[in-house]
This record gives C-alpha cells, sequence and structure tokens, in this order.
C-alpha cells in the first residue's frame, strides 16, 4: 500500500472519524490485521477557526500548505483534507506541494453523479454553503445545481457546527433543527442532501432523514482508499 497524509484536526472529532473509517476500509478490502498506512498532521483548530472568522484565508492557506509540505517531505504521496470549509484554500495547498489533493468536492460530485442527482441542498459551515467555492466546483465538474437553506437557517446550522458539534455536544434539539433544515429543501426540490461539513453525519448517525444522504467524510475515506489501495504506478 501507499503513504496517505491526513490534514485534520478541524476539528479532530470528524478527524477520529476519518482514521476509523480509514483502518476498517482497508481491513474490509485486505483482511486480518491489515490497517491503513497514514500520516496525520493535527492542527489547532482554535487558530484555524479565528483565521476563518477573522477573513484571512490567506493565513490559514499558508498554515496548512506548510504542513502539507510536512506530510509530503516525511514521504505521503497524496493528501486528505480533512474539512469540507478549508477547501477554500485548497489552490495554495496545491501550489505548496508536488503530491496530490484528494478533493472533498470530487469525492462528493462524483456520488452524487453515481446517484443520478442533479438537484442537491448543501448543509454546512456559513463559508462552504454560502460562499462559491464548493457550490461552483459541483456546478463546473458535475452538474449540480446546488440548493442552501434561507439566511436563518444557515446562521443556525453554522452555530451548531462550531459552539457544538466541533466540541463534542450532539444535541437533540440541534438534531431536530437540522431535519426541519432537510424538510424544507427537500420541499424545495433537493434530491439529495450533502453534509458538506464532516461532524454532521456525527449529529444524524443512525437517523431517519427526510432526502437520501451523501456525507462528505465517508465518501472522502472512500476515495482516500481508492488511492491508498490502487496499484501503484510501474514506474515506482
Ligand atoms: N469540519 C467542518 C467542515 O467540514 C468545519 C470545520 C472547519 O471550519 O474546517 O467544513
Amino acid at each position: 500500500m501507499r503513504l496517505l497524509g491526513v490534514l485534520g484536526g478541524m476539528s479532530w472529532e470528524s478527524t477520529v472519524t476519518y482514521y476509523r473509517l480509514l483502518n476498517q476500509g482497508v481491513r474490509e478490502r485486505l483482511g486480518g490485521l491489515h490497517s491503513a498506512p497514514l500520516l496525520l498532521h493535527s492542527v489547532d483548530f482554535a487558530g484555524i477557526a479565528a483565521l476563518q472568522r477573522s477573513g484571512d484565508w490567506d493565513a490559514a492557506g499558508r498554515q496548512l500548505a506548510e504542513a502539507a509540505r510536512g506530510l509530503e517531505r516525511a514521504g505521503a504521496g497524496a493528501l486528505l483534507l480533512a474539512t469540507n470549509t478549508m477547501h477554500k484554500v485548497a489552490a495554495s495547498i496545491e501550489a505548496a506541494v508536488g503530491i496530490p489533493l484528494l478533493h472533498i468536492g470530487d469525492a462528493v460530485g462524483a456520488a452524487l453523479r453515481e446517484l443520478g442527482v442533479r438537484r442537491a441542498a448543501l448543509l454546512g459551515t456559513r463559508f462552504t454553503m454560502a460562499e462559491a467555492f464548493y457550490r461552483e466546483r459541483l456546478a463546473a465538474r458535475y452538474g449540480i445545481q446546488v440548493l442552501v437553506p434561507d439566511a436563518p437557517g444557515m446562521a443556525e446550522i453554522d452555530r451548531i457546527i462550531f459552539a457544538e458539534l466541533c466540541q463534542g455536544r450532539f444535541l437533540d434539539s440541534s438534531r431536530a433543527f437540522y431535519l426541519k433544515q432537510l424538510e424544507r429543501l427537500a420541499a424545495r426540490g433537493a434530491q439529495a442532501a450533502i453534509l458538506g461539513c464532516t461532524e454532521i453525519g456525527l449529529l444524524l448517525d443512525g437517523v431517519s432523514t427526510p432526502l437520501p444522504l451523501v456525507d462528505s467524510s465517508e465518501r472522502h475515506v472512500a476515495m482516500g482508499l481508492d488511492w491508498l489501495l490502487a496499484e501503484a504506478p510501474s514506474a515506482r
């Protein structure tokens, strides 16, 4: 197997999911004592979240690019950036390294295409829902039209992510709020919902939902597993 680099800690609650699913995936495919060859750089999320709030995406991009370079130097052959939001600075990371960044938007887009979905609801941070970087990739590369909640809905979804989910709190009232938003988006014509924040799957785990879900963490991990388990190019 090859060696996969994970840029995580944003938040660590969901990086735990990545670590577990990557290892489970390798065990399912190879059996026995096999597990995933990984390098993890886990950041202190408080600093990254402060840069998000102040809009200093360049500084956040520089910090993650530096971490990505470290993973490359240590031998990683590809990278997973284990957060949707920070894909806003994917280009800075890609420019800093010579190894591929396995983009979470491509993992989600390919899953929606496989399901035959053309109109998808998107739940995530306010940055992911309201800004163009995520939605435009899905539109341009996969022909997906993205529907987002109204402004008060987005604000509350975002608040719950940072004040609760990223701090390991999973409340019934918040679960009910997310389900209500999904109902509204279904009524507006969404055919499926993207869990476009890596912690939302932890809140909705095992819950029946008004729309089929495409969980960005699960799809991203599957992309990482495909890379890990692919034959190395014959030149190597
Ligand atoms: N993990 C979340 C995401 O997937 C939010 C944390 C962050 O802002 O990076 O977007």
